[in-house]
């Protein structure tokens, strides 16, 4: 496994990310017996960073995962909220730290933020951020975003050291342009020192047909020190692990790897309220006839949307 320091922060990830939303209750709602079990293997294989957040609700699989691993305190764990206020984002880092039986979070995100207006309605939580990262609570500070404006906007805030973008070689999800320009937002983040993994190296499941092909083209961004990936069991961590080590999988991995696409499903009783349209991230959402329904070429399949769903009627399957 190669691993990179992450920009200037001094820490040092392993190139593969194990990105914890796809086991927890927003997708496929594992027990947390076997979500810590996909945690662990891929901790066996020599990744050493997670990446979740507080909305993701997966901080009891790491915590197990961490009490199974020896090399527990070697474990780099991002983490993000959406709390815009000092108090919101204080309470985000004591569940962090309390749940994850933690002293301190390596890094610290604002969770989805789209541009330098939602950065600076979110500064009392950097604010709050920093003071816990000058007590040595955080070691790194910055944020996630889906948007080409949000990248651009953090690379120019000297007290973000990390961002974490959408970005994959066909570019879905993309909020607010093309994967060209979010390439571009990349390389300038990189030349203004900021530290970066990306997310949906696979669009939340679109690109599993072309696995190799979208994990190369990220591979092949010197840019990015590592790429989130969301794992579903032992098969996946071990074909992503030869990838990301550049080796060839054995068939036997591949063929019990084999992913059925995903897709979102809305279930009948949706009532047209029209919450998910608004969370969307990726404007995928729309209200037709009174219903719910998201545009499948530009649906991230993060399930963002079901989290906000009052009637439960939207499932990522
Ligand atoms: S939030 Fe739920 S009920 Fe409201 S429009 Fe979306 S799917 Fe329908
Ligand atoms: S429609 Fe839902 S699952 Fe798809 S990108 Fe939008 S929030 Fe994510």
């Amino acid at each position: 496994m190669e691993y990179r320091l992450l920009g200037a922060t001094g820490i040092r990830v392993s190139r593969l990310c194990l990105g914890a939303l796809t086991i927890g209750p927003l997708q496929l709602n594992l027990p947390v017996e076997s979500g810590a079990e996909v945690i662990l293997n891929a901790l066996e294989l020599g990744v050493n960073f997670i990446d979740t957040s507080q909305f993701y609700r997966t901080y009891p699989y790491i915590a197990r995962a961490l009490q199974l691993y020896s090399g527990r305190d070697e474990v780099i764990i991002a983490t993000k909220s959406y709390a815009s206020d000092a108090a919101g984002m204080r309470a985000a880092l004591e569940e962090a730290l309390r749940e994850l039986s933690r002293d301190y979070i390596d890094i610290f995100l604002l969770h989805e933020q789209e541009n330098m207006l939602t950065i600076r309605g979110h500064w009392k939580a950097v604010e709050y951020l920093l003071r816990a990262k000058e007590k040595g609570l955080v070691r790194a500070v910055g944020i996630s975003t889906h948007c080409v404006q949000g990248v651009r906007a953090a690379a120019l805030v000297p007290e973000f050291d990390v961002i974490s973008p959408l970005i994959n070689c066909t570019g879905v999800g993309i909020a607010d342009g093309t994967r060209e320009e979010m390439e571009a937002a990349v390389q300038f983040a990189a030349q203004c020192g900021k530290g970066i993994y990306a997310m949906k190296p696979l669009g939340g499941g679109h690109l599993l047909h072309r696995l190799d092909d979208a994990f190369q083209y990220l591979l092949s961004m010197n840019e990015l020190a590592a790429i989130a990936v969301g794992m579903r069991n032992r098969a996946e961590v071990e074909m992503n692990v030869c990838i990301f080590e550049g080796r060839p999988v054995p068939d036997a991995v591949r063929q019990a790897a084999k992913a059925v696409p995903r897709r979102l499903h809305v279930e009948e009783w949706c009532v047209g309220c029209g919450r998910c349209v608004e969370r969307c991230p990726s404007k995928a959402m729309a209200l037709k006839n009174g219903k719910a329904e998201a545009d499948p070429s530009r649906c991230a399949l993060c399930g963002y949307c079901g989290a906000h769903c009052p009637e439960f009627a939207i499932k990522v399957i």
